[in-house]
């Protein structure tokens, strides 16, 4: 029997599938936390590793049947542990969310102190922000980034911690394009007696290629998403050292999640197969060289650099002085094939869902090869889409312009040439 695809059997979600593969391929994607991922990442995610269930740890499972799915997961934790240089790994959290939750299961008692970076200031909801149940269910004290410098004031981050003496403090962001200072949070955090947790989401893929600082020496929990620039599938791990391992263990399972996801767990595995070789190396300093790049080009069309520029992927801008608001520029440059989003920017005087600034990052760019000449390129481009944002016509020229340049890189994982 020859089984039907996906495009016989259900012609409206293939077509889907294809035209997102070609809204990937014909667009400038600048998202910061988006990649594109490998043919083979793809393929091990689809795997049929999705059919089975494995509650529990390699060797003490809840089902049988684990023959390939133990070595699998031994084999994703020992690459993480090798590629990161950690004690400890646990490869099965559903994403970055719910792996901060498991830090806090481990580590927290309910009402107990976090300090964390505010959302506005570029932290992530789970690090304490009120909407979120780490909000909630935790006291949450939050510090910011310096009004003057966009940066963390280091000095300040101690003073409020000596001052509200967390149990859990928390570094990284989700919106901060400036290296972080591990060594100091950690000396923060051993003088206020808080365990520390480096949320590196965002710079896992730079932190594996050596482009930015490992916070795994420093930290006693790293929590990481896999799919941004570190170009896995949607998924996270969390790596500590062997004091916590037992502790972290129980909190993902059977503390917050059932099953693990196996095909998630595959395609982990092929990342950081893929994380580990010299051309990742390349790539990670090649997506640092374009960030830089186009922060200096977008800076020389006038735009306002928080933090005056970048150390790593990732560019967070204020385009008021361009007389536009984040929302409306994002929705006109998506119209000219250009991907971003809108974002607050540090004391940003507008609401969230219009905020005064964009988040650009590299990752996803130059996972097709694009170089710096690329990235004035892109400049341009967002200098021209500012004067036209109320030509529909125009952005659709520009659109086009975008498509054609595309076409010159190939897209991994797509099969469009
Ligand atoms: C993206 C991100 C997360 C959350 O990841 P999800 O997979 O979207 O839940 C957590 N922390 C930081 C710093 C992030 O950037």
């Amino acid at each position: 029997m020859v089984e039907r695809n996906l495009h016989e059997v259900d012609p409206e979600v293939g077509a889907l599938v294809t035209a997102e593969e070609r809204r990937e391929f014909d667009k400038i994607r600048l998202i910061a936390s988006e990649n594109y991922v490998s043919r083979a990442v793809l393929e091990a995610t689809g795997s049929v590793f999705t059919n089975k269930y494995s509650e529990g740890y390699a060797g003490k499972r809840y089902y049988e049947g684990q023959q390939c799915v133990d070595p699998l997961e031994t084999l994703a934790i020992a690459r993480a542990k090798a590629l990161f240089g950690a004690d400890h790994a646990n490869v099965q959290p559903y994403s970055g969310s719910p792996a901060n939750l498991a830090v806090y299961l481990a580590t927290l008692q309910p009402g107990e102190t976090v300090m964390g970076m505010a959302l506005p200031a570029g932290g992530h909801l789970t690090h304490g922000w009120k909407v979120s149940a780490t909000g909630a269910w935790f006291r949450s004290v939050q510090y910011g980034v310096d009004s003057r410098t966009g940066r963390i004031d280091y000095d300040a981050v101690r003073a409020l911690a000596l001052a509200e003496r967390p149990k859990l403090l928390i570094a990284g962001a989700t919106a901060y394009p400036r290296i972080i200072d591990f060594p100091a949070f950690r000396a923060i955090a051993d003088e206020v007696g808080a365990r520390l947790l480096v949320d590196m989401a965002h710079i896992a893929g730079l932190v594996a290629g050596g482009a930015h600082p490992s916070p795994v020496p420093y930290a006693d929990v790293v929590s990481t998403t896999t799919h941004k620039t570190l170009r896995g599938p949607r998924g996270a791990m969390l790596l500590c050292r062997e004091a916590l391992a037992k502790d972290i263990d129980k909190a993902v399972f059977p503390g917050l999640q059932g099953g693990p996801h196996n095909h998630t767990t595959a395609g982990i595995a092929v990342a950081l197969g893929e994380a580990s070789t010299p051309a990742f190396r390349e790539y990670a300093h090649q997506v640092v060289r374009n960030a830089r790049a186009l922060a200096e080009g977008l800076a020389a069309h006038g735009f306002k650099l928080v933090s005056g520029g970048t150390d790593n992927h990732l560019i967070l801008m204020d385009v008021t002085p361009r007389g536009m608001t984040g929302k409306a520029f994002a929705r006109a440059l998506d119209r000219a094939g250009l991907e971003c989003n809108y974002n607050t920017v540090p004391d940003d005087p507008r609401k969230p869902f219009d905020p005064s600034g964009l988040r650009l990052g590299t990752a996803a760019v130059t996972s097709r090869g694009m170089t710096e000449s690329d990235m004035a390129r892109i400049a341009d481009w967002f200098g021209q889409v500012v004067s036209v944002v109320e030509d529909p016509d125009a952005l659709d020229r520009t659109a086009a312009d975008v498509r054609g340049f595309c076409a010159g890189f190939p897209a991994p994982g797509i099969a469009i040439h």
